[in-house]
């Protein structure tokens, strides 16, 4: 679609407004509404300004003008607004220069595959997410001074600052890890999850399927793979619409990493791989018949995962996720069958298909950062060659401490991530795709989320040091 298709579209369709969104640096969909009678062509040619100072991580209040340029390739009519409304994806510019604000995240993301295609490695980087998430019914939760207090009431078990378990209502409920993936009434969740499925289709989105994942109330919704940019702006609607069918169920879902002890954690995996002239990349003779580009891509993404990890983990939260013995990576190893290390090579007999998945992503991260992100370590390793060394096809969790020493982890906690960023990030400045100025203000509000989670007493502290 075209400036011209949307005006049309908004003739024939009657539409009432146009609602115009973009992603913060933290990855939240922000919109201003606008109504129709503003919408003309010199809107789509001249951009929309708004207050950038008020979006956290970019402008200063005393330079705070910016200004939103419609994509209208992204249209889509909102399936939630009692209004008829045009939602439309936007990049963010710098309004006396019209060049890419440099701390906009689809702005890197559009940067990133024009990257790949001018360094002749590939013309197109294909990403595929599973994004999964919990449905909870209730969720209330208080940060005060010296004092945290939450509760979760959900479907199949609730769990309370006490790190303790109680089943409610336990009959035909799964329990732990016990969700993958009996029928109803087990899954309860069926006809919500349907329900976001079938609003995806409806607004256009490439849709596969849908379960019950792993943990007691978690859920799964399938994409079909697309382009880096255009994907990371599916997976921004895949949450919007996950968000508002659960609330309109009177429920609310959540993509934290961890929400509870004890049981799986979210994650998002993300499939990739590049095309050059018509034909995939990664399809070779090596190791689970992939090519020596793909190797070296895989060499690229563990060589980085630590930096990668303040991208692709970016929550203090995400690193409860990144423990052993819960399907969540800790290794950074690569194998066609396990699913213990970073890096897996789903089996396929199509060279078509053949695809890395990244499995220590979450659902938490800026998707234009993350996709952004993993394909520039992926292009530094093809670039300088990284070999990843040998498959690890055993299960890294069981592994004996003598086996275990010498294979590097992923990070363990979101300081140890900003604190890898801040040290290796040359892989990300190529061609501009990231610029300093950007991760500099990127570290500002990751370090505050770290101070904040670190100087904050944890419900736990008191539970073990109240009475010592
Ligand atoms: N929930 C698991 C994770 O944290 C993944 C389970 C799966 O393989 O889909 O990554
Ligand atoms: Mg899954
Ligand atoms: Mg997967």
């Amino acid at each position: 679609m075209n400036y011209a298709d949307v005006l049309k579209m908004i003739e024939d369709e009657d539409i009432s407004y146009v609602d115009v969104r973009f992603t913060d640096p933290r990855g939240k969909l922000q919109h201003v509404t606008v109504h129709r009678d503003m919408i003309d062509e010199d809107f789509f040619e001249d951009g929309f300004m708004f207050d950038g100072s008020s979006i956290a991580g970019w402008k200063s209040i005393d330079n705070s003008d910016m200004m939103l340029i419609l994509d209208p390739a992204s249209a889509y009519i909102d399936p939630f607004y009692a209004e008829k409304t045009l939602a439309i994806h936007c990049s963010v510019v710098e309004p006396d220069t019209g060049e890419a604000y440099s701390r906009d995240p689809r702005g890197t993301a559009q940067k990133a595959e024009a990257y790949l295609k001018s360094s002749g490695i590939g013309d197109v980087a294909y990403m595929g997410p599973e994004a999964e998430f919990f449905l909870f019914d209730d969720v209330r939760f208080s940060v005060e001074m010296n004092k945290v207090s939450f509760q979760i009431d959900a479907q199949d078990a609730s769990w309370n600052s006490d790190t303790e378990y109680e089943m409610g209502n336990s009959g035909h409920r799964p329990g732990i890890k016990g969700g993958y993936f009996p029928v109803n009434p087990i899954d309860d969740a069926q006809d919500i999850r349907s329900e976001m499925l079938s609003t995806m289709k409806n607004i256009g989105m490439k849709v596969d399927k849908h379960h019950h994942e792993v943990a007691s109330c978690q859920h799964e919704l399938g994409l079909v793979f697309d382009t880096l940019t255009k994907q990371a702006d599916e997976l921004q609607k895949y949450k919007y619409v996950i968000h508002n069918v659960a609330h309109a169920y009177g429920k609310s879902a959540t993509f934290m990493p961890k929400p509870y002890y004890g049981d799986n954690g979210t994650g998002m995996h993300v499939n990739m791989s590049i095309w050059k002239d018509g034909k995939p990349l990664f399809a070779g003779d090596k190791y689970a018949d992939l090519s020596q580009e793909a190797l070296w891509f895989i060499g690229g993404i563990l060589k980085h995962a630590k930096t990668l990890n303040a991208f692709t983990n970016p929550a203090t939260n995400s690193y409860k996720r990144l423990i052993p013995g819960f399907e969540a990576p800790v290794l950074r190893a690569y194998s066609a069958s396990n699913r213990s290390g970073a890096v897996r090579i789903p089996w396929t007999e199509s060279p078509k298909a053949k695809r890395v998945e990244a499995r220590f992503p979450d659902p938490a991260a800026n998707p234009y950062l993350c996709f952004a992100a993993l394909l520039m370590a992926g292009l530094d390793g093809i670039k300088n060659k990284i070999d990843p060394g040998p498959a690890s096809d055993k299960d890294l969790y069981d592994l004996p401490p003598e086996e275990l020493d010498g294979i590097p982890t992923v990070c363990s906690s979101l300081r140890e991530a900003l604190e890898c960023l801040e040290s290796d990030h040359d892989f990300l400045l190529a061609g501009d795709v990231f610029t300093k100025d950007q991760i500099d203000g990127y570290l500002a509000i990751k370090w505050e989320e770290v101070y904040a989670f670190e100087h904050m007493p944890h419900p736990i502290e008191y539970k073990m040091y109240y009475s010592c």
